[in-house]
Order: structure tokens, then sequence, then C-alpha cells
């Protein structure tokens, strides 16, 4: 579905918060906020890669490509409208907004395919429409299929003054019910250190207070985060902040952030570098979220041969044939 007309894309929306750390010199943030004078046309990409709504939407906010889990886009808005969203074919637009009527036949969809165990609360911003996550969080509830509750959110960051208001203390009352009777995990989406401020980390610890797991998203941005120190640096503070990294993808091939997709290469170089890095849960699961077919898949990191699995190169740089050291073993 296509909610803008070609070219015509989301509006330059950025929260208050964001804009003191651009004001205060942040780029990395101010280029993902501001928009661009002139798109970069190099490259024709289409604006569903995923064909989220052309394929996989049965009703009206669900997503339904894997079996087992759904995600359900409660709305297209956002606090703060990030340039490099996969998703600015319709981010702001109203045509997201779920009815009451349409959130329950959501859930009515979720309660009839009870082979849905794993339930992605989205959108837009999972948290941004705070009374409608409220009611599907409550309809979830009701429906033992579902087994874990995950909510994707930027709020964290576009707006950490929001978590000390009335309707946001009554999500985090909600969420510590639901986190002692279900798994419940929120991933808030952070692209660079900067982000990172510790007004955000505090209200990251808050959320994780009420016993819900909390990780992160990111996105490789050429220009922006493609730089092993910065994510080394990201990581790590996340870590030491008790916050799983838990992916990292390849930007996906999305109208008008052609100018944002990294070297492949490069990325690839990266991740093998913060591999050595990082400790093991410091560091993210590396995906391509494939267009035209269905899967996050893992690439190959620069330890192995030709993708081969028989010799590998370790973290010093040392050829290690994996077939010599089985045999060596079995002795
Ligand atoms: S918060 Fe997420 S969904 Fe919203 S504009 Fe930013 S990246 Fe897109």
């Amino acid at each position: 579905m296509q909610i803008f007309k070609k070219g015509e894309n989301m509006k330059e929306r950025i929260p208050p918060y964001v804009q003191k750390l651009i004001d205060k010199g942040s780029i990395a943030i101010k280029l993902q906020f501001k928009k661009p004078r002139r798109e970069t046309n190099a490259y024709q990409f289409p604006e569903d890669p995923l064909g989220e709504e052309e394929r996989y939407t049965p009703v009206k906010g669900i997503v339904h490509k894997f079996k087992n889990r759904v995600l359900w886009k409660i709305t297209y808005r956002c606090a703060g409208h990030c340039q490099i969203c996969t998703r600015r074919r319709q981010i702001g637009s109203p045509e997201g907004d779920l009815t009451y009527e349409e959130i329950e036949a959501g859930a009515d969809y979720i309660r009839t395919h009870p082979e849905v165990h794993d339930v992605i609360i989205s959108g837009g911003d999972g948290m941004y429409p705070v009374h409608d996550t409220m009611h599907a969080l409550d309809l979830l509830m009701k429906i033992e299929s579902v087994k874990v509750i995950r909510i994707g959110t930027r709020m964290p960051f576009h707006s950490p003054d929001s978590f000390r208001t009335k309707p946001f203390k009554e999500l985090l009352k909600k969420m510590r019910f639901i986190a002692k009777r279900r798994p419940l995990y929120v991933f808030v989406h952070m692209n660079h250190p900067d982000e990172l401020t510790r007004k955000v980390l505090n209200v990251l610890k808050l959320i994780k207070r009420t016993g819900a797991e909390v990780g992160t998203q990111t996105v490789f941005l050429k220009g922006i985060n493609d730089n092993v120190d910065a994510l080394e640096h990201l990581f790590t503070t996340l870590y030491h902040n008790g916050i799983r990294p838990y992916y990292i993808y390849r930007c996906d091939y999305a109208d008008g952030l052609g100018g944002r997709v990294c070297s492949f290469k490069e990325e690839k170089n990266i991740m093998t570098e913060l591999r050595k890095r990082l400790s093991g849960p410091a560091y993210p699961t590396y995906i391509v979220d494939v267009a035209g077919g269905k899967g996050k898949i893992p690439p190959p990191l620069g330890f192995w041969k030709n993708s081969g699995t028989r010799t590998c190169f370790d973290f010093e740089g040392e050829k290690i044939n994996l077939t010599l050291t089985r045999k060596k073993a079995k002795r």
C-alpha cells in the first residue's frame, strides 16, 4: 500500500530532546533527522522492499510473514521522523491509526491463529500512541497461545521525559504486571553512541526495572555509524548498562535510502573486527533482512575462507584447519 505519492516522503519532525542534541553538535544525530536538501536517486529502490503490506497483511496492522510470530503495527506515527527509516513510505500518515475495533480485529486474528506465539507491537513506534499500546497489551494477555510479547520503540531516545508523565507511568505499571506473567521484551532503536545520554540510559534502566528484557536494534548507516570505534563505543556502553545489543541490520534497500547503504564488504570488516573487540553478550547479531525473500540472514564474517567450514582465521589472523583440529581431538 503506497501512502505517500512518490517523492513526497515523510515530513521532517525532530523532537525537542533530539533537537537539543543536534544543537550541541551531534552530526550523527543531525544526519538521521534533518531532511536532506536533495535526496540521492542513485538507486531505484522499492518503497516496501520487504513486501509488508503487499504480501503479508491479512488484516489492517498485522504483518504475518513467519508462521509463529507477527508484527503488529498499531500506528504509522512516531514522536520523531528518522529520515533513515525503512518505513518512510508511511511514517506520519494518519492512515495507519488503528481504531478501537481495528485493534480488536488484530487481536482476533492472533487469537484465531494459535500457531502465533510471539507478537511484536510496533509501528511507527510501538509506544507512541500509549493508550493503544496498553489496549493491545491487555488484549494479548487474554490470548493463551501468545507466549512472548515484544515492543519495538524509539521513545526512550525521542522523548525520555515522556516516561515521567502519567500515561507512561501507567504503561510501565502494566509492563511490570505483564513481565511477572510472560516474557516481555522491549527493543529500542539506537544507532550511535551520541544517542546514549545519561537521561536515555536512565529510561532504559527504568524499563528494565519493570522486569522486561531491554535490548537494542541498530542499522548500519553510511556516514553515520559505519565506523568500528563508534559501534564499539555504542555496544560497550549498552552492555555496561545491562542492555543487550540485539541486532545490527544491513540497511534495507528502501526508496530514499540509497545514500545510506554501506559497502557490504566494509560492514563485514567492521563486524569481524567487533567480534574480536567485544565480549560475547555485547555483540549483536548482524543480519540482512532479505528483500524478495523471507528471513533475517546472518552474512559470513571474515573468519571463514571462501565461506567454507574447513578453514577459518582466529582473532589473531592465524589460519586454523578445523579438519585437523577435529582429528587431533579424537586421539
Ligand atoms: S522511530 Fe522507528 S519507525 Fe519511527 S521513524 Fe524512526 S525508525 Fe521509523
